[in-house]
């Protein structure tokens, strides 16, 4: 199968995307996080040519993407006052939240589970060609599961050449990080997996927030069931560096002094010229800034193409600089980690 990338697409070829959707062939879309490997989410057999495509795990629940609240109606049997509330404020934008599914919803869309998770993205054309397709639309990353997330049509094309039918480009995903999920319990809200909307701006809204315990504690198994599966993850050997930052920058040159492999260090702009410097006479060793830390959103812009350039550049060994927690903070930590194999030295 040809892969195509429509760029800039007329109304008739949205319609012909929107069809190829409805009719059950795979259409990577853009959103605000990350590139989407689409499928309709009524079809069954559409929904397992992802997992395919993917090489997902098949207990991986999907998330399916709406263009406004109002869709979700024939896909949930209730709506709690918390989640119409969540949605009000957050949709359009990077929130999935779980609600229990109808019998309209298949099976293969939750693997099984009673809830369907349920989102509509910040990205007028996507929307409009949810619009379009008229039912609801399963998208995971576009990547081959297991590797960093697409945040490029350019990205999903070399993980998804000759795997789908289209790929529709609108440039760069503006968050870079994929949606918070969230599980609704009366007032109380859930977050299953960090993401672009922060803990913080949950609790501006609903008076009880917390985090599922196996994102604080990595023995309990997750609600998420995505969650603990390797993730997001480079080729090259990949270690955080946690500490204070004068005892990470000393680990780091030591390191760079030391290394006589191909070396990648992840760190932020402020601290870039002094790892140049570091490592001005040693061209196996690879400085790339994640962005500045006075803008961690930067940070979560630029991570998941900082991982594919590793690749790209052949790395075999990734140090990275570790971050604050906080805000979307735990978001970039929760996908560094991951990437790491959870592989943490403290300094
Ligand atoms: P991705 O496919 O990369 O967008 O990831 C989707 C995430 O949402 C995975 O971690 C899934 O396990 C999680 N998810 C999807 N549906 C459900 C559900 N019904 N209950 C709990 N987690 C879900
Ligand atoms: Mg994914």
């Amino acid at each position: 199968m040809d892969t195509q990338i429509i760029t800039n697409p007329s109304d008739q070829e949205l319609d012909m995307l929107a069809c190829a959707l409805r009719n059950g062939e795979l259409v990577s879309i853009p959103t605000e996080t990350v590139y989407g490997l689409g499928a309709n989410g009524l079809d069954p057999e559409a929904m397992d040519k992802i997992y395919i495509a993917k090489g997902r795990p098949s207990d991986n629940p999907l998330i399916l993407h709406v263009p406004n609240s109002e869709s979700i109606k024939p896909l949930v049997t209730e709506v709690s006052n918390t989640a119409q509330l969540l949605m009000d404020t957050f949709w359009p934008g990077p929130l999935t939240i779980t609600l229990p599914k109808s019998d309209l919803v298949p099976d293969r869309a939750t693997g099984g589970l009673p809830r369907v998770a349920l989102r509509c993205p910040d990205h007028e054309l996507c929307r409009a060609l949810l619009e379009r397709a008229g039912v609801p639309i399963a998208a995971p990353s576009a990547n081959i599961s297991g590797r960093p997330s697409p945040t490029t049509a350019q990205d999903v094309y070399h993980d998804m050449k000759d795997r789908i039918s289209y790929i529709l480009d609108a440039g760069s995903c503006t968050i870079g990080v994929e949606s918070t999920v969230v599980e609704v319990h009366d007032d109380k809200v859930i977050i299953l997996r960090p993401g672009g909307i922060t803990k913080a701006q949950l609790e501006d809204v609903v008076s009880t927030v917390e985090y599922d315990t196996a994102l604080v504690n990595a023995t309990t198994k997750p609600k998420a069931p995505g969650m603990k599966y390797k993730h997001y993850a480079p080729k090259a050997d990949m270690k955080l560096v946690r500490g204070n930052e004068s005892d990470v920058s000393k680990y780091l040159k030591g390191q760079i002094k030391n290394s006589d492999r191909l070396t990648a260090v992840l760190t932020v702009d402020e601290h870039k010229d002094m790892f140049d410097t570091a490592s001005s006479e040693k061209s196996n060793i690879k400085v790339l800034s994640l962005g500045s830390s006075k803008n961690p959103e930067s940070i979560a812009y630029n991570l998941f193409d900082i991982l594919r350039k590793c690749d790209e550049l052949g790395v075999e060994y990734i140090f990275s600089e570790s971050f604050d927690e906080r805000g979307i903070g735990k978001a970039i930590m929760n996908r560094l980690k991951k990437a790491a194999g959870f592989e943490i030295i403290d300094v």
